[in-house]
C-alpha cells in the first residue's frame, strides 16, 4: 500500500487554502500553516469587501488580462478555468454567485467573508490541520523537501511543501515577502517585486485637489511620444500624492516601465460631450453668465474644488468678464476640460499596491504542476509567483488555478 503523503502548505490565503483543500481531497495528510489567526485576511477585503472571485470568461480572455507571464499560466488555467471556479464555489461549497458588469463574479451576498468562510469550513471537513505560525525555512535533504521550520522553533516534516505566501502588498494582511526569502534560500531567483494596480504619484497640482473624487470621467494613458496605452471610464480620486481610484489602479498596470518612460494621465472631464457639443454648452453658459467674472461662471460645469485649477490651466485671467472671453480663450478652456493632464512621477510604494508584480521567476517552475525545477517536492501557488493580472477577478483566478494545480500535483507527485 502507498504511504499517505504529508504536505505542508505555507500561507492561508486564496491560493494556499485552495492548494490545501485540493491536496486533502487527493488523499494527502495536509497541514496549512498561516501566520495570522484568521485565514484569508486579504481575501476578506477583496473587491471592497465583496470579493470579485473570478471573471466569467474563457481561458483565452483570462490570458489577455495577464500582462506578465500569462503563457506560463495556460496549463493551470486549463486545469481550473473560471467556469470551474464558479462551479466550485456554487455547487461544491454552496456559495451562490452573481455576475456583474465586465463579467465580474461576486458572491450573491456581496460578502467576501462568505467565500473565505466556505473555504475554511471545507478545510475542516476534509481534515486539513490548520496551524497558526510563521514558517521561517523550508528544510531539505539531498535536494528534496523534508519539512518546514517555524518561528517558534518547532518543525513539521513533509514530503511536499507548497509556498503560497503572497507578495508584499498590503503587508498588514500577512504578505510581507517571506515566500521570496524562503524561495531564495532554496536557490530560486526572485524578480524584484514592484506594485501593480497601484495609486500614482503625480504633479504637485494634485495636492490642492486632494480629496476630490470625480465620477464618470474618461482617462487616457500616454507615453512620452503621445502614444495612447490605455483608456478607461469611471471614478478617479485626487490624493495628497497624486491620483487613485478604480480607473487609476487599472491604468497603473499598463505603465510597466517607469525607468524608461514618462507617462501622463489625460483626464476628459466631460466625456459625454464631444468637443462641438461641449463648445455649444460653453457658449450657452457664457451667455447666461455674461456679466459675471469668469471665476464665478463655472459652477454649473465643474465641482467647486476643480474650478481654480481649470482656470489657471486655461490661461484666462479669473477676473475677466465672461462677455469679454474671446473665442480662442473659450477653446483653450475647452481643451483643458477635454484634456486635463497629470504628469506621473511613479507608482506609490509596492505596499500600497493591490497586487505585487515580480516574485519567484516562472522559468524555474513547471507550468503544469507548479513544482520547482530546482528542489524536489517544492511547489508554488498564487501571488508569490512572478505573474500579475488586470482588475476584474483575474488575480484571484490565478490564485485559485495555481493553488489547485499545486495541490493536485503535490499530492500525486
Ligand atoms: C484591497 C485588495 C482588494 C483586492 N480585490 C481583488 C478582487 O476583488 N479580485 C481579485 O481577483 N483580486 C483582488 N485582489 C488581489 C488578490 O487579493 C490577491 O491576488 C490574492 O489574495 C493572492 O492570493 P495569495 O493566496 O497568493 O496571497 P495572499 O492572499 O496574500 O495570502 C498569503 C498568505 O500567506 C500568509 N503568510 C505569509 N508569509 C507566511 C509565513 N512565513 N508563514 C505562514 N504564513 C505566511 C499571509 O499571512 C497570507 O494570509 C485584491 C487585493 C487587495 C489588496
Amino acid at each position: 500500500m502507498m504511504e499517505t503523503k504529508r504536505i505542508v502548505v505555507i500561507g492561508g490565503g486564496a491560493a494556499g487554502m485552495m492548494a490545501a483543500l485540493t491536496a486533502a481531497r487527493q488523499g494527502a495528510e495536509v497541514t496549512l500553516v498561516e501566520r495570522n489567526r484568521t485565514l484569508g485576511k486579504k481575501l476578506r477585503i477583496t473587491g471592497k469587501g465583496r470579493c470579485n472571485v473570478t471573471n466569467d470568461c474563457d481561458v483565452a480572455t483570462v490570458l489577455q488580462n495577464i500582462p506578465r507571464n500569462g503563457r506560463f499560466l495556460h496549463s493551470a488555467l486549463s486545469q481550473l478555468s473560471p467556469a470551474d471556479v464558479k462551479d466550485f464555489f456554487q455547487d461544491d461549497l454552496g456559495v451562490p454567485l452573481k455576475t456583474e458588469r465586465g463579467n465580474r463574479v461576486f458572491p450573491q451576498s456581496d460578502s467576501a467573508h462568505d467565500i473565505a468562510d466556505a473555504l475554511r469550513h471545507a478545510l475542516n471537513r476534509e481534515g486539513v490541520q490548520v496551524k497558526t505560525g510563521r514558517v521561517t525555512a523550508v528544510l531539505t535533504e539531498s535536494g528534496t523537501v523534508s519539512g518546514v521550520k517555524l518561528e517558534s522553533g518547532s518543525r513539521l516534516t513533509a514530503d511536499a511543501v507548497i509556498i503560497a505566501t503572497g507578495g508584499v502588498s498590503y503587508p498588514a494582511t500577512g504578505s510581507t515577502g517571506d515566500g521570496y526569502r524562503l524561495a531564495k534560500a532554496l536557490g530560486h531567483t526572485v524578480v524584484n517585486p514592484r506594485g501593480s494596480l497601484v495609486p500614482l504619484e503625480g504633479e504637485d497640482c494634485c495636492g490642492e485637489l486632494q480629496g476630490l473624487s470625480l465620477r464618470n470621467i474618461a482617462i487616457r494613458v500616454e507615453d512620452e511620444g503621445g502614444k495612447t496605452l490605455y483608456r478607461d471610464f469611471g471614478e478617479l480620486l485626487f490624493t495628497h500624492f497624486g491620483l487613485s481610484g478604480p480607473v487609476i489602479l487599472s491604468a497603473s498596470a499598463h505603465m510597466r516601465d517607469f525607468e524608461h518612460h514618462q507617462y501622463t494621465v489625460a483626464i476628459d472631464l466631460k466625456p459625454a460631450l464631444d468637443e462641438k457639443t461641449l463648445d455649444e454648452r460653453l457658449i450657452r453658459d457664457f451667455q447666461k453668465n455674461a456679466n459675471r467674472d469668469f471665476q464665478n461662471g463655472l459652477d454649473a460645469l465643474l465641482p467647486r474644488k476643480l474650478i481654480g485649477e481649470v482656470i489657471r490651466r486655461s490661461g484666462i485671467p479669473p477676473e475677466t468678464k465672461v462677455h469679454d472671453i474671446t473665442r480662442a480663450q473659450r477653446h483653450a478652456l475647452l481643451s483643458v476640460l477635454k484634456n486635463f493632464t497629470v504628469r506621473i512621477d511613479g507608482p506609490r510604494p509596492v505596499r500600497d499596491a493591490i497586487i505585487t508584480s515580480g516574485g519567484v521567476t516562472v522559468s524555474e517552475v513547471n507550468p503544469s504542476t507548479m513544482g520547482s525545477k530546482l528542489v524536489n517536492g517544492l511547489y508554488f501557488a498564487g501571488e508569490v509567483l512572478d505573474v500579475d493580472a488586470y482588475t476584474g477577478g483575474f488575480n484571484l483566478q490565478i490564485a485559485w488555478a495555481t493553488g489547485y494545480a499545486a495541490g493536485c500535483w503535490a499530492a500525486w507527485g
